[in-house]
């Protein structure tokens, strides 16, 4: 008879998990919150156009993780990924300076861009680059498999870029991508600034069509391997039996029993339904005191036909200089400082985009008037402050893209309520917890818990993204499976 797991969540960890569960001789049963599944590769359909809500952009495809999990399950070429035009994966347009960088991929390519702008820095940004690219190799599963110490204990990424710059403005600078790894200054450790930077310069594209494909074929592989992804069964109950789950209870009313179970959504959920069987006091005490990741607003264009060409590549506003390294946080007044906008690709895509999404940080806060309500009863005041936050990213856009206004056949927006709402995690973090210097304990949660066959999987584990996220699944499916082989299966494509 088959071995079987339950997961809990359907999102990006959760499906990937599954599926290499699911290949690897298990029966598995997903239950999903919403009514759809994909998590972070959720995607939504409005007037007649589906955007993407979380996975924008993604890396290791070339050779790294994703691309070997997505080779491994066979599925490598139905998965359509265009890369980003190398000569510009970035564009970073600052008001402060009135000008754009243009930031191209490739580690070589990257040094020579940044020496031209700052010939002074020349040596310091082959060094620094250099130094990234060592921590991203060191770090286990997505660069390699040997962990480095400075990796997890080098100080914040700001601390590590001032070792090796000196001008103000290139230090920065190379802190264009925050808004992608959820780094802020004075905060943020060097490993999440190195590995998600590395693996950007390295290369990264976009989904066609979005990553619908990618749900698409990890629920088919699931359900032909004899597993089931449920939608709409979200998990209320954990039922403990002599140190072990013997079986989980959804609002519903169903229960599931199987032999485990991996959690694949917030850890600060499960604790607040396990407690104390699952988890260690401390480690309660811990997760307590642990932040979220900031969150953010998001606004969502149908472009009218024919109005916007596309463009391969991720665009960034940023007001000045250090908005890049400030977070969510800043005051209604202030913000938004810093916006990541692109046209995403569609399956055949051709000279016009047909939407625009733009990606603005935003703590919590900013929305947390509204924090006890939920998407149905919103009330007016909160619909009147949405247009008015949308306005202010449209102002914005209006500078890099004059006439943007013009072009929007529809516009729609969502807010940190959203994130939340959606994501099921308590402020709306979209990166889940905040990694922290001062605070070793989110830089690295075992998969294992207390319970013998309760295992988690996510982004709260290590790290976020679509690499942090299916790392977290391979080392999650292996201690379900009992050994490591597949893991070394996949890093070293014995398929
Ligand atoms: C606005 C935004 C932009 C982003 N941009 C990018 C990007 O460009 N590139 C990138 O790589 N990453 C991006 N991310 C991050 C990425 O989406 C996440 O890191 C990743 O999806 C996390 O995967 P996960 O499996 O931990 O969680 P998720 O993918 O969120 O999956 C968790 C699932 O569990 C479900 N769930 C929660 N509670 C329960 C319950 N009690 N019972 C049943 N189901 C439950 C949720 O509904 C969800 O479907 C972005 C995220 C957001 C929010």
């Amino acid at each position: 008879m088959k071995k079987t797991c339950t997961v809990i969540g359907g999102g990006t960890s959760g499906l990937m998990a599954g599926a290499l569960l699911s290949v690897s001789g298990f029966e598995v049963t997903v239950l999903e919150k919403n009514p759809s599944s994909g998590g972070g590769m959720q995607m939504f359909t409005r007037s007649g156009t589906t955007f993407e809500t979380g996975m924008h952009v993604i890396a290791g495809h070339h050779g790294g993780l994703v691309g070997k999990l997505l080779g491994f399950l066979g599925i490598r070429d139905e998965i359509e990924i265009i890369d980003t035009d190398p000569d510009v994966a970035d564009s970073v347009y600052v008001v402060s300076e009135g000008r754009s960088y243009r930031i191209p991929y490739g580690k070589e390519a990257f040094i020579k861009y940044l020496s031209g702008e700052f010939p002074h820095e020349a040596a310091n940004i082959r060094a620094y680059t250099e130094e990234l690219f060592h921590i991203y190799g060191s770090f286990p599963l997505i660069g390699a498999s040997v962990p480095d110490e400075r990796a997890v204990l080098g100080g914040t990424a700001d601390e590590f870029i001032a070792n090796y710059v000196k001008d103000e403005r290139l230090r920065s600078l190379l802190g264009w991508l925050n808004m992608m790894s959820g780094t802020v200054a004075g905060r943020t450790p060097v490993y999440v600034h190195a590995v998600i930077n590395a693996l950007y310069i390295s290369g990264a594209g976009r989904l066609a069509g979005g990553p619908a494909a990618l749900v698409k074929a990890l629920c088919r592989i699931i359900r032909v391997n004899g597993g089931r992804v449920l939608n709409g069964e979200k998990v209320t109950g954990i039922n403990v039996k002599d140190g072990f789950v013997a079986s989980v209870s959804t609002e519903k009313g169903g229960t599931w029993q199987s032999d485990s179970y991996l959690w694949a959504c917030g850890v600060k959920e499960l604790a607040a339904l396990a407690g104390k069987s699952c988890f260690s006091r401390f480690f309660i005490g811990r997760l307590a005191a642990a932040e979220d990741s900031f969150s953010a607003f998001s606004v969502f264009i149908k472009l009218k036909k024919e109005t916007l060409e596309y463009v391969n590549h991720s665009l960034w506003w940023h007001s000045d200089m250090e908005a890049m390294w400030r977070g969510g946080n800043s005051s209604e007044e202030s913000w938004p400082s810093s916006i990541l906008y692109m046209t995403p690709p569609s399956a055949g895509q051709g000279r016009w985009a047909d939407r625009l999404i733009a990606l603005v940080p935003m703590d919590f806060g900013l929305a947390g008037g509204w924090a006890g309500t939920c998407r149905r009863d919103r009330p007016v005041e909160y619909l009147s402050w949405k247009t008015d936050m949308t306005e202010k990213v449209l102002d914005c856009l209006e500078a890099v893209l004059p006439g943007i206004r013009g072009m929007a056949e529809d516009i729609s927006s969502a807010s940190p309520l959203t994130v939340r709402d959606w994501y099921g995690n308590s402020s709306g973090g979209i990166y889940g917890l905040s990694r922290e210097v001062a605070n070793v304990f989110g830089n690295g949660i075992s998969p294992r818990t207390k319970l013998g066959n309760l295992f988690l999987a996510g982004q709260d584990l290590k790290l976020h993204g679509l690499c942090g996220a299916w790392a977290s699944a391979l080392i999650a499916a292996a201690g379900i499976i009992g050994n490591d082989e597949i893991i070394n299966d996949v890093l070293y494509e014995r398929y």
